[in-house]
């Protein structure tokens, strides 16, 4: 379950960034509820779609806020 309602709430910048109503985002929350960033793309030659390059976010890039922590992310994504 996304619960994307979790991030942005520190500032518009960020809550703008996840709302990504006239662009594509490069920040998302996933399913496990964590909030990644896109750091760049892995051209591959076998798929037409570039693959975006993702990091856990644990900071606000906006405020700075601490939003998550590798416990955290370590904690969400271990059950997948
Ligand atoms: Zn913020």
């Amino acid at each position: 379950m996304a619960d994307a309602g979790k991030f942005g709430s520190c500032c518009d910048g960020l809550k703008d960034a996840l709302a990504g109503e006239d662009f594509e985002p490069l920040i998302a929350v996933d399913e496990d509820g964590v909030l990644y960033m896109s750091v760049g793309l892995l051209d591959t030659e076998k798929d037409d779609e570039p693959n975006m390059v993702d990091h856990p976010v644990f900071f606000c890039p906006f405020c700075g806020t601490k939003l998550q922590t590798p416990e955290d992310v370590d904690a969400k994504t271990a059950h997948s």
